[in-house]
């Protein structure tokens, strides 16, 4: 195994920083590698993992001075009695996104006595571009742990309630000694709780939680791009023993659009028009998202050529400012011709033939090059 770095080095904090520093020079770093960011990044993916993991202990004052006395020994992160926390999601992630969106600080994590925070739950949604420009409101269905109704998510049976576990007195830990430390662990009777229950509920089977399928009503706001993050606070799993519930994160992901491709705000297009068109100039109209925009062609347009319409784009969810349509010029090759449009166009190319190259730049450079290329 690697040797772990320094968690104040991979934060670049000194040992005695404050609190909000740590914060501070946390969220940079997460902003910095964040997945979403630096997609089949391996080192970003790393690199934010690690960062995480520095976060979570030093933002805590028990496992910062568990670290500060026994280094990494004293906070592996396997032995901690953190809540269960499903697909990956920590609170200091939350967090970061709790500000990109605008959602609500959560209620700190469980884990002592029983108490856990119920899991994150994820939900990947689809929506078309035209939904994520201009932003819509959609609602979703989904599976949840809810607490029971029968018992008030006791667990027990109506009428009885649950007892002090033995094994651990209450604590849900027992100590076991490892090496020169001590360290805490699951009591294996109770799972953690402190507590038994003599008489399960019919209902949950004693857990406190049962099965159900809600629907919430879900804002996407525009200009949300792939793989944006809406916190929906407190919409995650029910908690356990009087816990907070978890959080819903709904991840967008984007239909593939018919005619337009996203990057960031902007938006590319293929323009096809005809070789005559181009030849000539022209005025075409083209599709944009609100409508339809003219385009005055120039004549002796080339393929290739792209047409930028300022503002065409998308509002980006975290920018005011409009992205820009580009439209990228294909000059179409005629189909299907008559006898009489094939001799038209022999007769063209007769008379083009006969003025040498000028009225094909790009051919001329081309061929130019080939006979550098051959005598060189
Ligand atoms: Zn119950
Ligand atoms: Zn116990």
């Amino acid at each position: 195994m690697a040797t772990k770095r320094d968690y104040y080095d991979i934060l670049g904090v000194n040992r005695d920083a404050s609190d909000e520093d740590i914060k501070k020079s946390y969220r940079k770093l997460a902003m910095k590698y964040h997945p979403d960011r630096n997609p089949d990044s391996k080192d970003a993916e790393e690199k934010f993992k690690e960062a995480k993991e520095a976060y979570e202990v030093l933002s805590e004052p028990e496992k910062r001075q568990a670290y500060d006395a026994y280094g990494h020994a004293g906070v592996n992160p396997q032995m901690g009695g953190g809540g269960p926390n499903m697909g990956g999601f920590s609170d200091a992630f939350g967090d970061i996104f709790s500000e990109i969106f605008g959602g609500q600080q959560r209620a700190g994590g469980g884990g002592r006595s029983g108490v856990f925070r119920g899991a994150d739950l994820r939900y990947n949604l689809e929506i078309t571009l035209e939904q994520a420009a201009r932003g819509t409101e959609t609602k979703i269905r989904i599976p949840t742990l809810e607490e029971c109704d029968t018992c008030h998510g006791s667990g027990a049976k109506p009428g009885t309630s649950a007892k002090t576990c033995h094994t651990c007195n209450g604590a849900g830990q027992v100590r076991m000694a490892m090496g020169p430390f001590s360290m805490a662990q699951t009591c294996p009777t109770c799972h953690g709780s402190g507590k038994v229950i003599p008489d399960p509920c019919n209902t949950c089977g004693g857990t406190g939680r049962v099965k159900k399928h809600k629907t919430l009503a879900v804002k996407i706001p525009a200009g949300v791009d792939d793989g944006d993050r809406i916190r929906l606070s407190g919409e995650g799993e029910a908690g356990q023993g009087g816990g907070p519930p978890g959080d819903l994160y709904v991840v967008v992901s984007l239909k593939e659009h018919s005619m337009f491709q996203r990057d960031g705000n902007d938006l590319h297009c293929e323009m096809p028009i005809s070789f005559t068109v181009a030849a000539l100039g022209g005025e075409i109209v083209i599709p944009t998202l609100d409508g339809e925009a003219k385009i005055k062609i120039p004549a002796e347009t080339q393929s290739g050529q792209v047409f930028r319409l300022r503002g065409k784009g998308i509002k980006g969810v975290r920018s005011n400012v409009h992205g820009d349509l580009m439209c990228h010029v294909v000059v179409e090759t005629p189909v299907r011709l008559t006898d009489r449009q094939k001799e038209l166009l022999r007769e063209l190319e007769d008379i083009n033939i006969k003025d040498g190259d000028k009225h094909t730049p790009r051919s001329k450079s081309f061929f130019d090059k080939v006979r550098d290329f051959f005598a060189g």
